[in-house]
């Protein structure tokens, strides 16, 4: 059992324990990967949002492009967009001459942001000479010039081919608000759906623009500049989850599952160790019973061939002796007999091949056959052997041979294991709708760890006195499933050292 239990051990649980070990250990690196690739997902949205308003505002440019600085058509394209509110075209020879067409429907300090403006657009020559030289190679880029807290506008400037040589600079101050609410948010939302949440957080981290209609605060899962409007930000979060909880969730949901493999795996071979072990366990138990077979057979045999040859050869004179002989021969062959049948009728159990035949008996009459047979063999034996049987007894729909075989499989093991008090009972009586018959010993009687596995077929008991006492180990299994056929049940109450009682208990209508 030790090398089976070994081997089981070598060849399922350790390969599977490391497989499930390597899984945890993959689970983590999974995860990583996968928390990688939602983030790519998440950052391949913002980036397209950022995309959008670049478009937007390039789309602008090329707007103003075509207007060619016609100041009515520019108030008309300002009242159209909202969200800017100026457009200004630099002098790069004289900042200070620097054109400003306001938008109508906004009134900002006109005075303050043009100068602040100038001023910005000053210290910022490197950018603007930059700027000339791309429209020089034929390329315009719009850059952005930074956000003015104190206004909250934000600036960005672009080459202008179209426009007169002193101005080639073109700016939009872009109110971001505005920006964010009537330009952005129906892209965003488009984009969101109901799976992520986006927003437009400005400067200090407020949101100003969400597509989510419930407050939202605090941090977010993942958060990119946006690139023309610098320190304004785009955050995106999956809906009802954060990044960390959906990969959480993912690595518990494996982690439930690789345990349970891991329990359904301990079951099975904790199942397989108990059948290896139950199934030796029987092995051991039918080679004991082959023993036992030939032993219980071989000593009846010996003392019929011993007292018959003594009887053939006229040894014997005394007439009293020779009755005696004979009445030993005669139950030794009883005996034989008796445990032939039992082991053919255990086969034919065993194979389902026992046919019953039922019918209406009153069980006393079974039982007074029985004691009658009985009782003279027993008494010679020096048992006290009694019958109490209830007079009222229900006749019971029983084959009366297969009854009589387990209650005298019962008087056999009572006898066997009767050491100094020798008494047998015999009791029928009826309760409720059962009729019970008892055997009951003054025997060694049979420790409780024993008493259910004592019906098991070939199972003997190895303790105390039993050692010496032969059996086959069928005996009582022969009376369960005998009484199983009777849809009835065996009971059994017993104490070392004090005796053993056995009760077949029949269901009186159970055949009607
Ligand atoms: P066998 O008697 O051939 O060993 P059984 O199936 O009849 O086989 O009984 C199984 C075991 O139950 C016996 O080996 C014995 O240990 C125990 N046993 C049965 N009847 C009694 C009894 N009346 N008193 C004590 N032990 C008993």
């Amino acid at each position: 059992m030790k090398k089976i239990g070994i081997i089981l051990l070598l060849i399922i649980v350790l390969p599977i324990g490391f497989l499930v070990f390597n899984e945890f250990g993959k689970l983590n690196e999974t995860e990583k990967v996968l928390e990688e690739t939602y983030k790519n997902q998440l950052e391949a949205i913002l980036f397209s949002v950022n995309q959008y308003s670049d478009d937007i505002i390039n789309s602008w440019a090329n707007k103003v492009n075509e207007l060619n600085v016609d100041d009515v058509l520019l108030r008309n394209f300002l009242k159209d967009n909202l969200s800017i509110e100026s457009i200004f075209f630099l002098n790069s020879e004289k900042p200070e001459s620097t054109v400003f067409i306001f938008n109508e429907n906004i009134s900002p300090s006109i005075d303050s942001i043009r100068l602040e403006i100038i001023s910005t657009l000053s210290s910022n020559r490197n950018l603007i000479s930059r700027l000339t030289q791309y429209q020089k190679a034929g390329y315009r880029k719009i850059e952005p010039l930074g956000v003015n807290d104190k206004n909250n506008f934000a600036v960005v400037v672009f080459s202008n081919q179209e426009t007169d040589k002193n101005y080639s600079i073109t700016g939009f101050l872009i109110n971001p608000e505005v920006f964010a609410r009537k330009v952005l948010l129906p892209r965003i939302q488009q984009i969101a759906q109901n799976r992520f949440t986006i927003v437009v957080k400005d400067n200090k981290d407020k949101i100003i623009a969400s597509t989510d209609r419930t407050e939202l605060t605090g941090e977010f899962e993942f958060e990119k500049q946006m690139w023309l409007i610098p320190d304004y930000k785009i955050g995106i979060l999956f809906i009802g989850q954060t990044i960390q909880g959906l990969v959480r969730d993912r690595a518990t949901n494996n982690m439930i599952l690789i345990g349970i493999l891991l329990l359904v795996l301990v079951a099975a071979v904790i199942f397989v160790y108990r059948a290896v072990k139950k199934e030796l366990e029987l092995a051991q138990l039918k080679a004991d019973f082959v023993s036992n077979v030939s032993h219980e057979l071989r000593t009846p045999l010996a003392l019929i061939s011993m007292f018959a040859e003594t009887l053939e050869l006229d040894r014997v004179k005394n007439d009293e002796k020779k009755k005696e002989y004979y009445s030993i021969i005669t139950q030794e062959a009883d005996r034989l007999g008796r445990i032939v049948n039992s082991i053919l009728n255990f086969a034919k159990m065993e194979a389902g091949k026992r046919i019953f035949n039922f019918e209406y008996i009153n069980l006393n009459e079974i039982v007074d056959k029985i004691y009658l047979t009985y009782s003279y063999h027993l008494q010679n034996k020096g048992f006290k052997f009694e019958k109490h049987l209830s007079e009222k007894l229900p006749e019971v729909k029983v084959d009366a041979e297969a009854i009589s075989e387990a209650i005298i499989n019962l008087i056999d093991n009572a006898v066997k294991y009767s050491s100094d008090v020798k008494e047998v009972i015999l009791k029928t009586y009826s309760q409720n709708n059962y009729i019970i018959i008892e055997v009951s010993d003054k025997g060694i009687g049979i420790p409780p760890e024993y008493q259910k596995k004592i019906f098991d077929k070939f199972y003997r008991v190895s303790y105390g006195l039993v050692h010496n006492v032969k059996g086959t180990g069928i005996g009582l299994s022969l009376v369960k499933q005998i009484v199983d056929a009777h849809n009835g049940k065996v009971e059994l109450e017993s104490k070392p050292g004090v005796g053993s009682t056995f009760r077949i208990i029949l269901q009186t209508d159970s055949h009607n």
